[in-house]
């Protein structure tokens, strides 16, 4: 398959031509088509640099309502660099998409400028579990109209004891339609998290 025929808004096939990707990594040829055409909850086995950021956001992007009001859905990442790397290809990716704003929110940074960029219209928050939490404490931030939420690095966030955070997280997204755990490796923990809070995963790998 293509980017085209894969099913995804126009706007999101000009911004993947525009970057130069021709053909899907077989990452996202497995998990687009599905994620487009479905309402389904996933875990994902793959590295990075198989493309899994555009396998998870391209979809995303794809099921974001740009009328809709709220955080329509957020990126769990374990690091500040990893987010950044996140947010930085969903900017690629909303090239020519109209109304679809993207936030990164991450610790070792003030919160006071993060709390600022919250109040703006922001459909699509990528944040380190810890930073999320804080904001959320704070009233910052409401998770009651996250649709997806997407684990990255799902192993790395446990490994770094990030589980009674993401155990929070998952507990308080009241409308979580579907969850998308992405993860180098499969583990305890991350079997236990998907046993917890995800229904009927389908499961691919590369
Ligand atoms: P990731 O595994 O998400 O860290 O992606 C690794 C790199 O591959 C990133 O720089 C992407 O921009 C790039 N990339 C992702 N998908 C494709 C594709 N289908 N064709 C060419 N490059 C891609």
């Amino acid at each position: 398959e293509t980017f085209q025929s894969i099913g995804l808004k126009e706007e999101l096939v000009q911004a993947v031509q525009a970057l130069g990707f021709v053909t899907p990594s077989p990452i996202q040829q497995q998990a687009i088509p599905l994620l487009v055409s479905e309402t389904t909850d996933i875990i994902a086995l793959a590295q990075t640099g198989t493309g899994k950021t555009a396998a998870f956001g391209l979809p995303l992007l794809h099921k974001i309502d740009p009328k809709a009001e709220g955080v329509q859905a957020l990126v769990l990442s374990p690091t500040r660099e990893l987010c950044m790397q996140i947010q930085e290809e969903f900017v690629k990716y909303t090239k020519f998409s109209r109304g679809i704003n993207t936030l990164a929110v991450y610790g070792g940074t003030p919160i006071g400028t993060q709390i600022r960029e919250l109040k703006r219209s922001v459909q699509v928050v990528v944040a380190t579990p810890g930073r999320l939490i804080d904001l959320l404490e704070r009233g910052a931030i409401s998770l009651d109209n996250v649709k997806i939420l997407v684990l990255d690095e799902a192993d790395e966030m446990l490994n770094m004891g990030f589980r009674d955070d993401i155990d929070f997280i998952l507990k308080n997204s009241p409308v979580r339609e579907s969850t998308w755990l992405f993860s180098a490796t499969m583990n305890n923990d991350v079997r236990r998290i998907s046993k917890r809070y995800m229904k009927d995963p389908k499961e691919v790998s590369v």
